[in-house]
């Protein structure tokens, strides 16, 4: 269960901005709208359970004062509780359930309860409860169940509203008057109404998700047209800029092969630089066709899965860069085991093992180390590669590292500008990982050296 919401959330994660916005929203919609009604629903049970309560405890009083008046005139005229008639002084009233005098020595004097078996029970509550004078006083009473079934009441746990005065006669205090009445139904009654409400509750959050999720679709439509207009024009622009670039590069490479050209030194600096310039930005169009076709999910750049060995792949990507890499006298090693058969998109791992190795070359300073390593290893029924490159270089910033995945970030412009770079190369190595399902990670220290961890099941 953990495992399928877990890997639902990765889902969210890894889908576009688009779709895990709209699940944002949908969250916080519901979340504000589950917030009100936890309110409304709290609020109102609490108003309804105080005028409710307020009412009865008004009643309780009004009949405990008028018992305590009856006794005490019917005392005032016979003086002892002899031939004291319950009936005649004490009305049981329709919801009252008993009603005991209680002498200064703690033994019951006088009394009367809808059910003569429960007087144990009753008193014993009282007197756990500790029921006083002043304020009207809630009382659980547990029946045994026979007794319950006996007395034919719906439950064995009866809850009584208690109040208490104390009797007085010629101005000695000579016991104490206790009168309840049953308020059972009342807290049944609370129950269920919570029951439902909290049912309601969940019933319109339910619904409210559902239109959140509909209205936040509908809200993002004219974002996600312009969106795609913007990404639409980014391709079609790097598209369009491709073709007059390579005719101008291929013009200023025939430039610079006349002699007249080869013999100035002034013409064939300029025209040097020009190619520089001109092999940038033929990347930097490159880069950014491949990122726009990417959003696009252009069909040219989905992915072409099949099963390969990686390792010489691996190979040939090191043997590519060892120029770059002999010019600064860095050492590479490659750690793998002689075959590691895989399926995935074979160009694009090593597209992504270019980029990262490129940086680690770029961003490592003269006689320094990188260290490719690929290793297969099982993984939730089935396997799991993983890449690691590893350099002496530069290092980057921990405050840096959640943002180098960001378009155009560059931790110092200067430095990577002049290593040819345009802060696209890891944006599209993430987007290779997120293609494969797999996660892309960084350990680095300043002055140190980083670490690109990637983890691709394949
Ligand atoms: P760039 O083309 O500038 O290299 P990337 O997107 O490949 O762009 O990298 C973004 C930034 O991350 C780089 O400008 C650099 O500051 C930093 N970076 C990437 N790889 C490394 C590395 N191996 N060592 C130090 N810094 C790195």
């Amino acid at each position: 269960m953990i495992n399928k919401w877990n890997d639902w959330l990765q889902k969210i994660k890894n889908s576009d901005l688009f779709h895990r916005t709209q699940w944002r929203l949908t969250a916080l919609y519901s979340g504000i709208l589950m917030v009100f009604l936890t309110l409304f629903i709290a609020i109102a049970a609490f108003l309804f359970y105080l005028v409710a309560t307020n009412d009865q405890e008004r009643r309780i009083i009004s009949l405990v004062n008028q018992e305590q008046k009856a006794i005490e005139q019917f005392l005032l005229k016979q003086s002892d509780f002899d031939f004291f008639d319950e009936e005649s002084v004490v009305l049981l009233n329709e919801d009252q359930f008993f009603f005991y005098v209680v002498g200064t020595d703690g033994q019951l004097i006088a009394g009367d309860e809808v059910n003569k078996y429960m007087r144990p029970f009753l008193l014993k509550a009282l007197q756990e409860s500790r029921v006083n004078e002043h304020v009207p006083t809630y009382v659980t009473v547990d029946i045994p169940e026979q007794l319950a079934a006996f007395t034919r009441l719906h439950s064995h746990e009866l809850r009584l509203l208690t109040a208490a005065r104390p009797v007085v006669l010629h101005g000695n205090v000579i016991g104490i008057l206790y009168v309840g009445v049953d308020v059972t139904s009342f807290f049944n009654i609370f129950r269920w109404l919570l029951v439902v409400l909290i049912g309601l509750a969940i019933l319109f959050i339910g619904v409210a998700v559902v239109l959140s999720y509909f209205m936040s679709k509908r809200a993002l439509i004219p974002i996600q047209e312009a969106y795609d207009r913007q990404r639409q024009f980014v391709a079609d622009a790097s598209h369009e800029l491709r073709t007059p670039l390579s005719v101008i590069f291929s013009s200023v490479e025939a430039l610079a092969m006349e002699e007249e050209v080869t013999k100035n030194e002034f013409a064939h600096k300029l025209l040097t630089r020009l190619r520089e310039e001109l092999k940038r930005m033929t990347k930097l169009i490159n880069d950014l066709l491949t990122l726009a076709r990417a959003d696009a999910k252009h069909a040219s750049l989905q992915l072409v899965k099949e099963t390969f060995d990686f390792r010489p792949y691996a190979e040939r990507t090191l043997q590519l860069l060892s120029e770059l890499a002999a010019k600064k006298q860095i050492q590479m090693h490659l750690h793998a085991p002689e075959s590691i058969i895989i399926t995935a998109d074979a160009d694009k791992l090593t597209q992504l093992l270019y980029i990262l190795l490129d940086n680690a070359i770029k961003y490592t300073p003269d006689h320094g180390e990188v260290s490719l390593s690929l290793r297969l290893e099982p993984w939730k029924q089935q396997k799991r590669l993983t890449i690691s490159v590893k350099d002496t270089g530069i290092g980057i910033p921990p405050e840096a590292i959640r943002r180098i995945f960001d378009r155009f970030y560059r931790v110092d412009k200067a430095r990577s500008r002049q290593q040819g770079g345009h802060g696209l190369g890891l944006s599209i190595a993430k987007w290779i990982v997120d293609a494969h399902g797999g996660t892309i990670d960084v350990q680095s220290e300043v002055g140190k050296g980083s670490e690109f961890i990637v983890k691709i099941p394949c």
